[in-house]
C-alpha cells in the first residue's frame, strides 16, 4: 500500500462540529459501565492489529522510521490500551472515598460525605511525530481519557497524515461495534489555525500534548486567556541529564559510555528521554570515557529523521552550538548518502561555563550530547541545583559513590519526574507507576504523568455527594460494593460493603 489516502484539511467550522458531537456524545458515553468501556478499549487494540503490515508499511514511508521498531511501538501501544482496559475493569482507580455520616453527632450532625473521580468532558489531542502509534492517535493521552469516560477529537501530526487516517479509521470501527455514542472520538487534520481553534473551542474541557517547548506553551497561553481557562497537559520533552560519578568512572567507565552514546543515537536521537547532557568530574577517567564515547559516535552513521522540518531544526541547533567559542566540538559522525541524515555529534564544555549559559540547556531534537566536565563534587551538585525541569535525571554510581553523593539524588529528585540508577533514560516502561512527566518547562503540569495507567487523572476531577439517598449514588459510592474496589472508609481502605 502506498500513501495515498486524501486527507482532509479541516476548518474551523469542521472543528466546532466535531466538538459539538463529542460533547452530544458526553452525556452518553459518561454514563456507559466499566464493561462496556472494557469492551470499547478492546475492541481499538484489535482494529488496530487487524489493519496488519500494510500499516507498518505507510508508516515507514511516512516516518522513515525502521520497521522493527515500528512493530515494536505498535505491541507497546495495543498493550497499553490493554493496560487502561485492565485498570477500568478492575474499577479502583475511580479513587472513592466514603465517610459515613453520624445524625447523633453533637453539636451537630455529621453529614454523609463520599467522592469519586468523574471525567471532565471533551478531551483535546494533539499527537507526536516521533511516536506515530504509542504518542499519537490511539496513543496515552487518547486511551486514557476514553478510559476515564471523555470523548476525544484529536488534532493530527502533519508528520504522518495516512498513518493517523488508519487509526483514526479504527476508533471509528471499534465505537460503532461496540455501541459507543456517535462522536466518541473524531480526528481532525490541518495546521496552527485547527490546533489553536481546538483549544479556543468553549466545549473542550482540557488538552494533552506531546511536542515542542514553543508548541506547547503556545496552546498552554491560548487555554489560560480563554474565558474559561482549561488545563494543558503539554510534554515538552527535556536535556535528561546523565551524571556520571567518579567511582563508577573507575569501575566501567568504558561500558557506560558506550551505553550513554548508543542511547543518545537512539532513533536518530528522536526521543523526548534523550540523554542530552552528560556531567563528569574532570579526571584521567572521564578523559578516557570521553575517548570512547566520541568514537562511538565517529563511527555512527546518519539516520533519517522524522520530518524535513525536524531535520532543519537539528542542523540549526549543531550551528548554533558550533559557535559557541568555550563549547568543543569532540565527535562527528559519518554523513552518510541520503536525505535529512542526522549525524551524531558529541560536544563539551567545563562546569563553569555550562553553569554561565543557561541557554546550554535548551533541547537539541536529534542524536548530539553535551558533556560537562566539573572542577569538583561540589561544581557536580551546584550544575544539579542550576537544572531546569527534566523528564528523566540518571545517575550512574558505584557503591563507593553513594555516600558522597546523596545530596545529589536528593537534588535530582526535585528536579525531574524520574530518576534513574545505572541506566539509560530512553525506554519508557508503561505500567502503572511510571512517571512521565516532570517540573516546567519539561512539561506544563508536574503534578501528572503522560504514560502509564495513572495519566488518566488528567481527565478526571473530584466530585463530592453529600447526604445523597442510595438509590441515588454511582454504583462505586453505594454500601454494597457490587465491584469488590477497593475504597477508603471512614479513613481504613477495603473491599468491604459499608
Ligand atoms: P510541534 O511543532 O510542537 O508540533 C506538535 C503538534 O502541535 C503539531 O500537530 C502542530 O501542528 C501543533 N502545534 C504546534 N504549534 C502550535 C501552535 N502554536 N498552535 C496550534 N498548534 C500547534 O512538534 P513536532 O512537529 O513534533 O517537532 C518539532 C520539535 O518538537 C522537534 O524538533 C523537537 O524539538 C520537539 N519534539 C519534542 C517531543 C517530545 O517528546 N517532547 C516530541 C517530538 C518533537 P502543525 O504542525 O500542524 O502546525
Amino acid at each position: 500500500m502506498s500513501v495515498t489516502t486524501s486527507i482532509h484539511e479541516a476548518t474551523a467550522a469542521d472543528v466546532s462540529k466535531a466538538v459539538q458531537k463529542a460533547h452530544e456524545a458526553f452525556a452518553l458515553y459518561k454514563a456507559t459501565s466499566p464493561a462496556q468501556r472494557v469492551v470499547f478499549l478492546k475492541k481499538i487494540a484489535e482494529e488496530i492489529n487487524a489493519i496488519g503490515d500494510s500499516l507498518i508499511a505507510i508508516t515507514q514511508q511516512e516516518t522513515k522510521l525502521p520497521e522493527a521498531r515500528l512493530k515494536g511501538e505498535r505491541t507497546r501501544t495495543t498493550n497499553q490500551i490493554q493496560l487502561f482496559a485492565q485498570l477500568v475493569q478492575e474499577g479502583s482507580w475511580v479513587r472513592a472515598i466514603i465517610d459515613t455520616g453520624n445524625p447523633d453527632r453533637q453539636p451537630l450532625p455529621k453529614p454523609d460525605i463520599r467522592q469519586m473521580q468523574m471525567p471532565l468532558g471533551v478531551v483535546g489531542v494533539f499527537g507526536a511525530s516521533n511516536f506515530p502509534y504509542a504518542f499519537s492517535v490511539a496513543g496515552g493521552d487518547t486511551i486514557a481519557a476514553l478510559a476515564a469516560g471523555c470523548p476525544v477529537v484529536y488534532k493530527a501530526h502533519p508528520g504522518h497524515p495516512a498513518t493517523s487516517d488508519l487509526v483514526a479509521q479504527a476508533i471509528l470501527k471499534a465505537a460503532k461495534d461496540t455501541g459507543m455514542p456517535d462522536g466518541v472520538f473524531s480526528m481532525v487534520q490541518g495546521g496552527i489555525e485547527v490546533g489553536q481553534s481546538l483549544v479556543n473551542h468553549p466545549l473542550v474541557k482540557a488538552i494533552a500534548f506531546t511536542g515542542s517547548f514553543r508548541g506547547g506553551k503556545a496552546l498552554y497561553d491560548t487555554a489560560a486567556k480563554r474565558e474559561e481557562p482549561i488545563p494543558v497537559y503539554a510534554e515538552m520533552g527535556s536535556v535528561n541529564p546523565v551524571f556520571v560519578l567518579p567511582g563508577i568512572l573507575k569501575q566501567k567507565g568504558k561500558a557506560v559510555a558506550e551505553s550513554l552514546a548508543t542511547s543518545n543515537r537512539l532513533g536518530a536521537g528522536q526521543f523526548c528521554t534523550n540523554p542530552g547532557i552528560v556531567v563528569l568530574e574532570q579526571s584521567a577517567e572521564a578523559d578516557a570515557f570521553l575517548d570512547v564515547y566520541a568514537a562511538s559516535h565517529k563511527a555512527a552513521a546518519g539516520e533519517p529523521m522524522l520530518t524535513e522540518t525536524i531535520y532543519n531544526q537539528y542542523n540549526q541547533s549543531l550551528q548554533k552550538l558550533n559557535m559557541m567559542a568555550d563549547l568543543k566540538m569532540i565527535a562527528c559522525g559519518v554523513k552518510g548518502d541520503g536525505a535529512a541524515l542526522a549525524v551524531p555529534h558529541t560536544f563539551v564544555v567545563d562546569g563553569k561555563t555550562f553553569l554561565q549559559q543557561p541557554h546550554l540547556q535548551e533541547e537539541v531534537f536529534g542524536p548530539a550530547s553535551i558533556h560537562v566536565l566539573a572542577d569538583s563534587r561540589e561544581q557536580v551538585l551546584e550544575i544539579a541545583r542550576a537544572l531546569q525541569g527534566q523528564l528523566t535525571a540518571s545517575v550512574w554510581g558505584a557503591d563507593t559513590d553513594w555516600e558522597a553523593f546523596a545530596s545529589l539524588l536528593t537534588v535530582l529528585q526535585e528536579k525531574a519526574g524520574r530518576v534513574i540508577i545505572n541506566g539509560v533514560p530512553t525506554g519508557v516502561e508503561v505500567g502503572h507507576a511510571m512517571v512521565h512527566g516532570g517540573p516546567y518547562p519539561a512539561t506544563t503540569d508536574s503534578k501528572t504523568t503522560s504514560v502509564g495507567s495513572q495519566a488518566i487523572y488528567r481527565f478526571t476531577r473530584p466530585v463530592c455527594f453529600q447526604d445523597f439517598p442510595a438509590a441515588l449514588l454511582p454504583a462505586e459510592l453505594k454500601n454494597e460494593n457490587t465491584g469488590g474496589i477497593l475504597r477508603m472508609v471512614n479513613g481504613v481502605y477495603t473491599r468491604e460493603n459499608v
